[in-house]
């Protein structure tokens, strides 16, 4: 009875042995929670190295293994697979300077310079507008463009930020988000000390997420009295929140702070002991060789928006000199009423483009530097490169995949020439974050297209009214 019963158990494991074998050949698989497999791995890593045939395993929201497809299906199993051969698998990209919900100013006043553009235009559209809700509509309208262009980490400087920390949250994004403080009433805070004790509110309530690092955000040095910008850096030393800042973007910010303070910005910044290695300064189209070398040494990340610079005519900032220094230089989009996108593939083209022709030299900046910009060094700017920017054991699973076959991408002669000059935002195809799937085939797992485009355009039926803007094209 006994023999009968193991010859039968033993005839069994063979007829499974040949259905099932890799339950038999591979019992040392691990388990974990996905894995992209097939593709090309643009890893960003201190190698820069580039897999063909690549593979990744993803628990907890990390990145767990990256090696060859054999080797990571060899060695993990799990319960979703990402496949992706003949496709680009690429860090997520990080846009490095946004105010969000002004994709609902978006094409509000063109073709003005800045200050004009700020004081006649946007300070009222903003006092007149945002609410609490505006600013949730306008979140979810950038959350939504960027998600689908592959963007999966933002740095953003607003007003209600504490909201647009939930909305981000709530679709799966990561986000460095600063709470903007400013010396005149705001639209959520009538004054500074208002707007401090938010802030604090706002920072206890997310410091610890996986998704959100709460910032807070002073304006610009001409907009923030001195007194308040040493509030500011006490709360971010106090607290460990970044600060986020707008600094040296035109020449006349330059010229009124000498006439103010007898000095440059940032030379004044860091005489009142407002730089370190928590300030993200966007911007920085003027600063004089010493004020690059005071950036450096202090660790200051610099976030280069070049369409929003050339669009106010604002400059073109020394970018070349900044990576040649090996500053920390990220790239962002800057606010969509100054862009007037969140698109980080256009961005890293006209940054690689825009320093070839005012120098004079195509050499001057390579579209791999361009790409490092949008990855490994947008996630120094932002202080967060042991996180982000790169497929590397440890970091956070942000991940986007990419289309390779699009028209204006063959033949495909040079993976970083590819990615800089050719591919489109509307070429990703799958964007994980933190380890979850955000969208997938290009379909939205976490936000509703139909539904956020509805409310804005509502919306934008309100700002028109707001500032008596003839109706018709806009
Ligand atoms: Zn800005």
């Amino acid at each position: 009875m006994l023999k009968n019963a193991l010859t039968f158990s033993f005839t069994i494991a063979l007829i499974l042995s040949f259905s099932f074998p890799e339950v038999f050949t591979q019992p040392q698989r691990k388990k974990v929670d996905m894995l992209i497999l097939g593709g090309t791995v643009i890893t960003m890593d201190e190698k820069r190295r580039v897999l063909t045939d690549g593979g990744i395993a993803i628990a907890q929201g990390r990145i767990l293994d990256v090696g060859t497809r054999a080797e990571i299906q060899k060695r993990y199993g799990a319960p979703e697979t990402i496949y992706a051969t003949d496709k680009i698998i690429i860090p997520g990209l990080i846009n490095g300077h946004t105010h969000i919900p002004m994709t609902l100013f978006r094409g509000l006043a063109d073709d003005l310079d800045l200050q004009e553009w700020l004081t006649k235009y946007i300070f009222p559209a903003e006092a007149k507008n945002v609410t609490e809700e505006f600013v949730r509509v306008g979140t979810r309208l950038g959350l939504l463009e960027m998600v689908r262009g592959g963007t999966t980490t933002y740095c953003d400087m607003y007003y209600f930020e504490d909201a647009i920390a939930e909305e981000t949250a709530k679709a799966g994004v990561r986000g460095v988000l600063g709470e903007t403080l400013i010396d005149f009433p705001a639209p959520d805070n009538k004054t500074y000390q208002e707007g401090l004790a938010y802030t604090e509110k706002y920072v206890k309530n997310w410091q610890g997420h996986d998704l959100i690092v709460p910032a807070i955000a002073p304006h610009a040095p001409y907009t923030v009295s001195e007194e308040h910008l040493k509030a500011a850096r006490e709360f971010s030393d106090r607290t460990g929140a970044p600060i986020v800042i707008h600094i040296s973007e035109t020449k006349r910010e330059v010229e009124d702070i000498i006439k103010d303070k007898g000095q440059r910005p940032i030379e004044y910044l860091e005489r009142i002991g407002f730089l370190n290695n928590k300030v993200i300064a966007a911007h920085v189209v003027w600063p004089s060789d010493d004020e690059i070398g005071i950036l450096k040494r202090l660790g200051v990340g610099v976030v280069h928006n070049p369409q929003s610079n050339m669009k106010l005519a604002a400059g073109v900032a020394p970018v070349p000199k900044m990576l040649a220094e090996e500053l920390r230089v990220g790239l962002g989009t800057d606010g969509a009423a100054s862009n007037n996108d969140l698109n980080l593939w256009e961005e890293m083209d006209t940054a690689a483009k825009l320093h070839k022709v005012f120098s004079g030299d195509p050499k001057i900046l390579s579209a791999q530097q361009a790409f490092e910009m949008a990855t490994i060094l947008g996630a120094k700017a932002l202080h967060l490169e042991k996180e982000i920017g790169s497929i590397e054991i440890g970091k956070r699973a942000d991940i986007a995949v990419v289309h390779r076959d699009p028209l204006h991408q063959l033949p495909l002669a040079n993976i970083y020439s590819d990615l800089v000059y050719a591919t489109k935002a509307s070429d990703v195809q799958t964007v994980v974050i933190n380890g979850r799937v955000v969208m997938r085939d290009r379909r939205l797992l976490t936000l509703n297209e139909a539904e956020i485009k509805k409310s804005a355009l509502a919306l934008r039926e309100r700002v028109v009214k707001s500032l008596q803007l003839p109706a018709s094209g806009r």
